[in-house]
């Protein structure tokens, strides 16, 4: 299955969110594959975030994501990285559809809750970026034969 990365932003741990974000991955029928809490340093961030490196808001980003621990979520399903993306929304928080987490929760471009991969290339590198290979989790829950028809899988 296909894999991708989240990450619950320092305004949703504040907002005590972490519990409804994870609900609307696992309500879609997502797996969760790698889950751990971290503080994020500069140098995690500059790598990260590194296509913004000449944006004015750049040194703001990184004070934001080091206001609170964040959590890292590896994702698992079919289409993930799509998938996960339409749930998240774009990034501008107030011009999110409704139903998705950022234009349901949030305001702001900035703190808009989550981060999402952006495509399968960017997963990989995001997914160990954050993660050693023991800590994703290569298991088959005995409820995709439900989520899933038998073809799609
Ligand atoms: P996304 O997270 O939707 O993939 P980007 O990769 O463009 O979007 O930006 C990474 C993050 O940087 C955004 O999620 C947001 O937190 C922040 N960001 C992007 N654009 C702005 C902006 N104009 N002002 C402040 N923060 C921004």
């Amino acid at each position: 299955m296909e894999k991708t990365l989240v990450l619950i932003k320092p305004d949703a741990i504040e907002r005590g969110m972490i519990g409804r974000i994870i609900s609307r991955f696992e309500d879609k029928g997502l797996t969760i594959v790698g889950f751990k809490m971290l503080s994020a340093h500069a140098a995690l961030l500059e790598e990260h975030y590194s296509h913004l490196k000449d944006k004015p808001f750049f040194p703001r980003i990184k004070e934001f994501m080091t206001t609170t621990p964040i959590i890292a979520m590896c994702v698992a399903g079919l289409d993930a990285v799509d998938v996960v993306r339409s749930l998240c929304g774009v990034t501008n928080s107030r011009q999110a559809a409704p139903g998705t987490i950022r234009g349901d929760w949030g305001m702001s471009i900035q703190s808009n809750l989550v981060h999402a991969s952006d495509s399968k290339e960017t997963a990989e590198v995001e997914i160990d970026r954050f993660f050693e290979k023991d800590e994703i989790f290569e298991y088959k829950r005995m409820l995709e034969n439900i989520i899933y028809a038998p073809d799609e899988r």
